[in-house]
């Protein structure tokens, strides 16, 4: 699953210590300059589900919203575009990591 957020944005969560319930904090997971974090693990996928945009894997990362006016908008930063090849072009100079 891959979550969208801030880039570069530090999520943390909070632990409480057994005994002495002391709380302390530990990073979760660190966005990437794009703004995504993708994961495989039930654990994290279940704590940040609640709070992030998340998109499943091998989703397309644009979308046709309206086919008669050709705007698309690109999945992951909400950009749109009239034109296929632009929006293509935008997602692959912006979102480069070839897996989504
Ligand atoms: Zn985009």
């Amino acid at each position: 699953m891959v979550f969208l957020g801030e880039p570069n944005l530090y999520v943390n969560e909070q632990k409480v210590m057994p005994f002495t319930r002391k709380k302390s904090l530990k990073v979760l997971c660190v966005f990437d300059g794009n703004g995504r974090y993708e994961t495989q693990d039930e654990r994290i996928i279940a704590k940040m589900k609640p709070n992030f945009k998340h998109v499943d894997n091998g989703i397309l990362p644009l979308k046709v919203v309206d086919r008669g006016n050709q705007i698309i908008t690109c999945n992951i930063c909400g950009h749109t575009f009239n034109n296929k090849g632009f929006a293509m072009a935008h997602f692959r100079k912006e979102h480069k990591r070839g897996d989504l």
